[in-house]
């Protein structure tokens, strides 16, 4: 497969899933945006890389996932430079974990904003491109927990299921313009974010940390292992293929059978 008459924009690709898609798609050619926080000289060592590695043109934005005009402003630019916004991996994602009687109205609107919202801006600015050149891709990260819940993960569990419905639905839309749209659906990935939620849930349940690796977060994944960024960023290849263009409006799980339970 080559993409190299593509241009990529990867959310939430500072590190992490991400980054490990980003650097994929740049594998095949595709120029690059990616997207995140962190600190700036690592972002900057991360977007050289990726350029070096690679050969290809990849440029930073620092868009705000919770900000709608951020949103739309880094997919004009993208455009803008590289002449087309043709992949958009919609991956940026938070975690919060806790009780919902006590769970912070500000998380709730924070997670439903970068988890659910942000894919919803990011495709309503970049679907008109691709609509009037008859091709497209749209991942979504979503995760398990668009199709299962876990107690403690309200915001989390409810913005991953819209993502899900916001899939169909630009699957549906997009079906005649050689759009596809499809959710990538991991379980535990070893990564930032799921290395950040285990003090949360320590402190939620009242557990050691390797109680929470082993009881609560490997509990559910009846493989009893981590899922690898390299294996999601396969996955995320394979739909951008001309083999995956009849899939669409699918949510392709990759959950070590957590959800087959
Ligand atoms: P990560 O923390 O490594 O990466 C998250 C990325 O989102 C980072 O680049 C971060 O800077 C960016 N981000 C956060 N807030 C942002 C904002 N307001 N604006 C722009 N960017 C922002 O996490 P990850 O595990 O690589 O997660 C990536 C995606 O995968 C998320 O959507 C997550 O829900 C999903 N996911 C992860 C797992 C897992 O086990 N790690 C499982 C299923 C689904």
């Amino acid at each position: 497969m080559s993409l190299k008459s593509r241009t990529a924009v990867v959310t939430g690709s500072t590190s992490g899933i991400g980054l490990c898609i980003a650097r994929a798609l740049a594998g095949e050619g595709a120029n690059i945006v990616i997207n995140g926080f962190g600190d700036a000289a690592a972002i900057e060592t991360e977007r050289a890389a990726i350029e070096k590695d690679f050969g290809v043109t990849c440029a930073y934005s620092g868009a705000d996932m919770t900000k709608a005009a951020d949103i739309a402003a880094m997919i004009k630019e993208a455009e803008t430079k590289f002449g087309s916004v043709d992949i958009l991996v919609n991956n940026a994602g938070v975690q919060f974990v806790s009780p919902i009687e006590d769970f912070p109205i500000e998380k709730w609107d924070q997670i439903i904003a970068i988890n659910m919202s942000a894919a919803f801006h990011a495709i309503r600015a970049a679907f008109p491109g691709m609509k009037a050149r008859n091709w497209g891709r749209i991942i979504n990260t979503a995760s398990a927990h668009s199709k299962a819940a876990s107690p403690f993960k309200s915001a989390y569990v409810t913005a991953k299921h819209g993502l899900d419905g916001l899939n169909k639905t630009v699957a549906l839309e997009g079906a005649t313009f050689g759009i596809t749209s499809n959710c990538i659906s991991p379980g535990y990935v070893w990564t930032p974010l799921v290395e950040k939620q285990i003090p949360d849930t320590m402190k939620a349940r009242n557990l050691t940390k390797e109680q929470v690796i082993h009881d609560v977060l490997l509990a559910a994944q009846p493989t009893k292992q981590f899922v690898t960024v390299d294996q999601v960023a396969s996955l995320a290849l394979w739909l951008c293929s001309d083999a995956a263009a009849q899939v669409t409006g699918a949510n392709i799980s990759m959950d070590g059978g957590w959800t087959a339970a």
